[in-house]
């Protein structure tokens, strides 16, 4: 089988107006994604997706670009079911040869960033190709199933402290969690304004649920220190990217600070930015981004490194369905996830880029029999939303 057309293409998936929240990276208008194909001469096409966080819309522009002109092209007559050999080669380049020879990597010039969230798309999507080419799901090809399904939490909450309750039990409701992840940091004000936050939405959801916190990384070392200590009560289940993860150092004296566990690495490519984590004793849950960090191929690897260290894993899901059935497949497979994060708000695209992929009842995430991710694209609504065509 030989891969004769690679093709990415950049879709601006709108928000409906009343679901439009606003984090701190801005308002949720729309949701920017790259679609990836990989068509061969068997008739199979693999599909892939990936995106660069926050939804900048030049950035998956350029990723699109960087697939369709650069990475797409090195990948014509290469046969698809080398998923290994191929990631190597496109993270190493000219080198490749030498690299493979060596058993080292020795990576090609822009190693980390745009380029890296352009393989990832290639490698979902060639993890899709060969599910279809053998007739088996990608969580088979994985090695199968660590458990039946997985428990997902409610991904939202952005509210002030008098409305975040309403808000989290809405999202509650809407995916039948029983756990859920609310955002706090700077864009609150002070750190007494995140603190209140937590503290009402607490007291709305009661003792039963569990509660995670996300700060994107925008608290000081200091600030994120007194936040810890003085959420204590409510039992946090994690706090996620407390810090920028240009901080690794600091995450160290917090995650000792801390009476919950210290979550991060959404923003961090590939295996080798976690090691100064792993160095640091930095984090309790590392939390990949199969875009970001470089496909299946690597979540895989991160996974592994996980849980040598006895460190949980959470794949980060904040793109369209494909993105997110990539996660899900993996997820169920890597023996250190636990839990599934679940968008539950103004995130469209999460589930209207396709059907299949993934199931959710009672709280709870499941994935078929169907080969590849399972995937049955709404072209129409790609159509639609499309603002890049190669
Ligand atoms: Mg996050």
């Amino acid at each position: 089988m030989k891969i004769t057309r690679v093709t990415a293409q950049r879709l601006e998936c709108p928000v409906a107006e009343g679901e439009r929240n606003v984090s701190d990276y801005g308002p949720m208008e729309t949701l920017s994604t790259v679609l990836v194909r990989i068509e061969t001469d068997a008739g199979i096409t693999g599909i892939g997706e990936t995106k660069a966080g926050g939804s900048p819309a030049s950035a998956d522009a350029s990723i699109a670009a960087i697939i369709n002109g650069d990475l797409g092209p090195q990948l014509i007559g290469e046969d698809p079911r080398d998923i290994t050999r191929l990631w190597e080669k496109l993270y190493n380049g000219k080198r490749a040869d030498a690299a493979a020879r060596a058993g080292r990597a020795m990576p090609a010039l822009g190693r980390r960033g745009l380029s890296i969230c352009a393989l990832g798309g290639i490698d979902i999507a060639l993890w899709d190709l060969l599910g279809k080419a053998t007739g088996q799901p990608v969580w088979r090809l994985l090695g199968g199933k660590t458990k039946p399904t997985l428990p997902v939490y409610a991904s939202g909450g952005w509210g002030p402290a008098e409305k975040i309750g309403d808000e989290l039990r809405l999202y509650l409701d809407r995916t039948g969690a029983k756990a859920i992840k609310m955002r706090v940091g700077a864009k609150y004000g002070a750190v007494d304004a995140s603190i209140a936050r937590v503290e009402a939405a607490r007291r709305a959801i009661g003792p039963d649920i569990e509660l995670m916190v996300d700060a994107h990384g925008t608290f000081s070392p200091v600030e994120a220190k007194i936040f810890a200590r003085a959420t204590e009560s409510a039992r946090l289940r994690w706090f996620e990217e407390p810090m920028t993860g240009d901080a690794k150092r600091e995450f160290a004296g917090l995650r000792a600070a801390s009476p919950c566990a210290i979550a991060g690495g959404e923003n961090d490519f590939t295996r080798f930015d976690y090691v100064p984590y792993l160095d640091a004793s930095a984090l309790d849950v590392f939390q990949p981004d199969l875009g970001v960090c470089g496909g299946i191929t690597e979540a895989r690897r991160i996974g592994e490194l996980a849980g040598a260290f006895q460190i949980e894993v959470s794949p980060h899901v904040w793109g369209g369905t494909v993105q997110a059935a990539a996660s899900a497949h993996f997820a169920i497979s890597c023996p250190s996830v636990a839990i599934f994060e679940y968008p539950a708000a103004s995130n469209p695209a999460f589930r209207a880029l396709a059907s299949g992929g993934f199931a959710l009842a009672d709280g709870r995430l499941s994935v078929d029999d169907k080969p590849g991710l399972g995937l049955d694209l709404d072209e129409t609504y790609i159509a639609r939303c499309a603002v890049y065509n190669p």
